[in-house]
């Protein structure tokens, strides 16, 4: 039987908009010793803005054209970089063309055909993923970009690689205070992200996560709570939204979702953030250390 604080505990971090959905993720939580979140929508809001673009010069693709066969794409997509590129779309009051053969090569990009030719979008891993050659032209602005700290896309018609996009997301005003605490508990901290490198450690740079896991497909993120938990002996909190996510969310000792996220993360996690507020983590931890020294 559930121990009745545990039940009382629930109860009030439910008001706090903290839903704890088994007793079990409660107790465990007052021994984590490592926290690992996800990067979009989880420490940053995954509410991006469009940046920058650059068409390649030696194609005859414009701005509108771009937008257009990219939010064809994303139309099919709940991450949080398709909210942003189908709202241009709209704004712009463009005519989606139609997708065939769509497929989610999650954790880097999208594929489809419109008219039998195969269109692509997608981070420089998905390139190589396919194996289509990114000209220098293009690799130099994917850097520039990426080194500013924008989530950056490219776009494929063919082979021909059209023109990328950059993205800029803002970190959510208490990440780092999170991460802070989280610290002064002695919980170490990392981020895991399907993005690029240098994306990924401006954001971690910036709230002050110590470790750094970047361009990882989503079943890498699960291997990588596994090695923690098994060749550390780690009790791992893991904190995310995404499809991607959802995996290492049920393997964590805690699974996290962000209650803005995704169906299926939050049906994986045993606690859901409802108010998508990050600083909740550390009120569940210290939540459960006071239950279970009531219980003791
Ligand atoms: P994160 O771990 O930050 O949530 P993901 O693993 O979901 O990131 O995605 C990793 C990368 O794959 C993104 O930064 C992007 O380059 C690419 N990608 C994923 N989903 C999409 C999409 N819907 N459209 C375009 N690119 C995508
Ligand atoms: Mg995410």
């Amino acid at each position: 039987a559930t121990p009745t604080a545990i039940t009382v505990g629930i109860g009030r971090m439910s008001e706090y908009g903290i839903l704890i959905k088994n007793g079990e993720s409660l107790q465990n939580a007052c021994n984590i010793d490592t926290a690992i979140f996800d990067k979009t929508g989880t420490l940053t809001e995954g509410n991006l803005k469009i940046e920058d673009v650059y068409l390649n010069p030696n194609s005859n693709i414009d701005y509108e054209e771009l937008i257009t066969i990219i939010s064809s794409l994303e139309k099919n997509s709940t991450h949080p970089i398709a909210k942003t590129i189908t709202k241009k779309a709209k704004e712009l009051n463009l005519n989606l063309k139609n997708i065939d053969n769509f497929e989610n090569i999650v954790g880097l990009g999208l594929k489809g055909t419109i008219n039998g030719e195969i269109v692509r979008v997608g981070s420089k891993k998905l390139f190589t993923y396919e194996k289509i050659a990114i000209n220098e032209d293009i690799l130099n602005k994917y850097l520039e970009f990426t080194s500013n700290g924008k989530t950056t896309l490219i776009l494929s018609i063919g082979d021909e690689i059209k023109g990328i996009i950059a993205l800029m997301d803002k970190i959510k005003s208490d990440s780092k205070n999170t991460i802070d605490l989280l610290k002064s508990m002695n919980i170490e901290t990392y981020m895991i992200t399907g993005d690029n490198e240098k994306t990924a450690e401006n954001v971690a740079r910036t709230v002050g996560i110590d470790n750094v896991v970047s361009e990882v497909l989503p079943n890498e993120k699960l291997d990588k709570v596994i090695a923690i938990q098994n060749n550390d002996q780690k009790k791992v909190m893991f904190v995310g939204d995404g499809i991607n996510d959802a995996p290492a969310i049920s393997q964590a000792d805690v699974g996290v979702a962000i209650g803005s996220g995704t169906d299926i993360a939050m049906e994986s996690g045993d606690i859901v953030l409802i108010k998508g507020n990050l600083q909740s983590v550390v009120g569940a931890i210290q939540f459960s250390k006071k239950v279970m020294k009531r219980i003791k």
